[in-house]
């Protein structure tokens, strides 16, 4: 259970080793991970024989380049494949993600893995001026079952649920900020941004707290910039995913840095070569902990942009990036006022049968759902999936699905998982 305090202590201390201490401990990681899955996940067992690598002699960040890049839709569809056949060993637990693209993935994460990235995250966050133990105000999407926030003694934290996000209820949980006063916030960016909106118009003020995090969708610099003025102090970013194969946080200084003692990065261009100079390029991570599901050269779909310096005046040898750009992403409009970001994708989530997805609004009170279904898709899954949505859009949206071979796209040729066509602006 404490295992992520003593990675905290690790990453402690990695955070100030000299780039090649840092490289080196990459190269090691990557050697064990290699072999590992050349002999343990049936997956790498056929791809290795197939492209004749041979997991004894593979030295490290130099022969990465002879492995495939690794797609989501290879995840999806071979799933099964890439769990090691020894997974059960490293304790695992089931996660669901489908990030922005709306496109579902199952995937396990490790004992190891979580307790890792807990502890670089929690870094991260000290990074940005928080301590542990410090009272905590968390905006973000649960599912609580009592009300729409709640208090967690033990955690330090008040969270509240992004889902129910309108104007009574921010007033309730600003009401509850003023009297426990939690001194570090986060959540995401889109949601936290309506949150000081709806304080401004009923004349309520938030106690400014030391520092804000924002993660799960991308902080533009509009954001950013409303995000300081509203909240009065300073905000940094976090960037990683559930798959764990990468990470990116900002410095006190507030640089962005790749965390290179968690995964192993690359940016590559659209020929998938490494990207150089002031370029933007798909960032490709090898998470370098999780045993039971290894995921090698992940593609994240996500851009970032090469950094022109790797000077940073925090002192740290991580990897700078220039930006995280992420994905174009729309909001949804609820007729009861609250809007929804990328956020929705986890409805769909679980959706059995579901292999791609898109949510399309055409009227204030009406979406359509475009899907992109297996031979396992049917009647209960089309019900459970309306029921999640329901959840999230109220009883006067109008739902429909459509069962499609193509999702939208956008005339410039992206595929947003969210696709707003009453033309409405937020953020
Ligand atoms: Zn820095």
């Amino acid at each position: 259970m404490f295992d992520y305090l003593l990675q905290y202590l690790f990453y402690q201390r990695s955070q100030r080793w000299e780039r090649r201490r840092l490289e080196a401990h990459q190269d090691e990681r990557l050697r064990r991970l290699i072999r590992h899955a050349g002999e343990r996940v049936p997956y790498y067992r056929q791809l290795f024989k197939q492209i004749g690598l041979d997991p004894v002699k593979f030295s490290g960040r130099e022969d990465l380049h002879q492995i495939p890049l690794l797609d989501k839709e290879t995840v999806r569809t071979r799933q099964q494949e890439l769990i090691a056949d020894n997974a059960n060993r490293y304790g695992v637990v089931w996660e669901s993600t489908s990030g922005s693209t709306g496109t579902p993935l199952h995937l396990i994460v490790d004992r190891g893995a979580r307790s890792n990235k807990l502890a670089a995250l929690l870094r991260s966050y000290h990074w940005a001026g928080y301590h542990i133990g410090m009272k905590t105000f968390s905006l973000q999407s649960y599912y609580l079952k009592g009300g729409d926030c709640q208090y967690y003694p033990l955690y330090r934290v008040l969270r509240f649920d992004s889902n129910r996000l309108k104007r009574d209820s921010a007033a309730a949980v600003i009401r509850m900020i003023q009297k426990l006063k939690p001194r570090f916030f986060m959540g995401f960016p889109f949601d936290l941004v309506m949150l000081a909106r709806f304080a401004q118009e009923a004349g309520l003020t938030i106690p400014p707290p030391v520092a804000l995090v924002t993660y799960g969708e991308t902080l533009s610099e509009h954001k950013r910039a409303s995000l300081t003025a509203s909240y009065g102090c300073p905000v940094f970013t976090y960037y990683s995913q559930h798959e764990c194969a990468s990470m990116i946080a900002e410095c006190e200084r507030h640089g962005l840095h790749l965390c290179d003692d968690f995964a192993c990065h690359e940016i590559v261009d659209t020929r998938t070569d490494p990207a150089t100079g002031k370029q933007v390029g798909e960032l490709v991570g090898t998470g370098l902990y999780n045993y039971a599901m290894p995921l090698i050269r992940y593609r994240t779909r996500d851009s970032v942009v090469v950094s022109e310096t790797q000077e940073c005046s925090c002192g740290l040898s991580l990897t700078r990036v220039g930006d995280i750009l992420g994905k174009q992403c729309d909001y949804l409009e609820t007729p009861d006022g609250r809007l929804l970001g990328a956020v929705m994708s986890h409805s769909i989530d679980n959706g059995k049968g579901v292999v791609t997805s898109q949510v399309v609004q055409d009227a204030l009170d009406h979406i359509y759902v475009n899907l992109v279904v297996d031979g396992s898709y049917g009647e209960p899954s089309q019900q459970a999936l309306e029921r999640d949505l329901r959840k999230r859009l109220g009883d006067r949206m109008q739902i429909d699905f459509r069962i499609v071979s193509e999702l939208e796209k956008r005339p410039g040729g992206k595929t947003p998982f969210i696709l707003s066509k009453i033309g409405r602006e937020y953020g």
